[in-house]
């Protein structure tokens, strides 16, 4: 077991990801034994991304009203949680959550609106509040979560000064009918393509703790590789009473902390961020999540609390980590196609 750890971590240290066995043996690694796996992972952390940890703020632009049918998110037709609901925030708010937002240290804005994908008027309007918030803080990385982008969206958010596209894969692709029917994997993995071709920083990550087996683990984690995001959220399902997988419980801190680990070594000098779940999930164990992971939300999720941002400082420190500033470069080194670094360094 030692022998296979130890190669799998010094393959990442030489920008090798696991193979697909080694992937599958990660996550089934003794769970009484996962501290072992998160020390030796943690070198991977901490060769490309030192002591600093990114703070992300989030917030949820229009909520609810989606007529899509995702299982997972209470924003959908098909949800009955008693989420708020309202259309697009306008710019005074935005700019309040902005300013918020750099207060406690966040690094990212991410900007995020239900639905399948926005209108023209959405965009326009969307644009116009993002060159406010743009010329008021300069540094603050903007991302736009938008859903699916028609042709010539993606560079009308980059012409306002958006900094990245997230949109997830969530799962695989031969697990993704059992969760929408809606859209499919495709219209997902065409967005993340028309955002990176304007441009835009590509964010996408996943979900898990849907139901979904290690293989699909392994086949996200795979086919987010493949398209070269420059950051990847890890969302672990926090399962809200009024969507179908209201009683769905199949996550443990442990397996969070391999599925974290595995993404370490996938992508070892890109961003993984711990996004939605992490309180609910790791429980006491966020803290060896942020030895696996660079980068955080801070605050609440777009439907649920997240952890006070008081807290969180707390444990970066404790850790002997370190909020990472708004001019230190997030990804390591330059990689091809990685538009972060061209941009930060232009
Ligand atoms: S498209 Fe987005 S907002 Fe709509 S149901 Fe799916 S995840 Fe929720």
């Amino acid at each position: 077991m030692q022998e296979t750890l130890a190669k799998v971590v010094d393959g990442a240290l030489a920008l090798e990801p696991p193979s697909r066995d080694e992937a599958l043996w990660m996550l089934s690694y003794p769970e009484e034994r996962v501290t072992e796996l998160v020390a030796a992972v943690s070198r991977v952390r901490y060769e490309f991304f030192g002591n600093r940890v990114k703070l992300n703020a989030l917030v949820n632009m229009k909520s609810g009203l989606c007529p899509e049918d995702c299982n997972y998110c209470s924003q959908s037709k098909i949800s009955t949680a008693p989420i708020q609901k309202y259309p697009y925030l306008g710019k005074e708010e935005v700019l309040g959550r902005a300013a918020k937002a750099r207060e406690a240290g966040a690094k990212r804005l991410c900007l995020v609106a239900s639905g399948r994908g926005p209108s023209g008027h959405e965009v326009s309007r969307f644009a116009e509040t993002v060159r406010e918030v743009k010329s008021r803080y300069p540094e603050l990385e903007i991302c736009a979560c938008l859903g699916i982008l028609k042709d010539g969206q993606a560079e009308t958010l980059k012409d306002a000064g958006v900094h990245a596209y997230n949109h997830n894969l969530n799962t695989s692709e031969g697990f993704y009918e059992k969760i929408c029917s809606t859209h499919d994997y495709e219209d997902r993995t065409r967005t993340v393509e028309k955002a990176k071709g304007s441009g835009l920083s590509p964010c996408s990550g996943a979900l898990f703790g849907m139901g979904e087996a290690d293989e699909d683990v392994v086949d996200v984690a795979f086919a987010l590789k493949a398209i070269q995001p420059d950051s990847v959220p890890i969302n672990f399902l926090i399962p809200i009473e009024g969507t179908p997988l209201a009683g769905q419980t199949d996550l443990t801190p442990q397996r969070c902390l391999k599925i974290l680990a595995l993404f370490r070594l996938v992508f070892p000098d890109v961003e993984v961020r711990i996004a939605g779940g992490r309180e609910v999930h790791l429980r006491s164990m966020q803290p060896l999540g942020l030895l696996l992971a660079n980068s955080i939300f801070a605050g609440d999720y777009l439907t649920t609390t997240g952890q006070a941002a008081a807290k969180d400082l707390e444990m970066i420190s404790d850790l002997g980590l370190v909020v990472e500033s708004a001019k230190e470069r997030t990804l390591p080194r330059e990689r091809a196609g990685a538009v972060t670094l061209k941009e930060y360094s232009g």
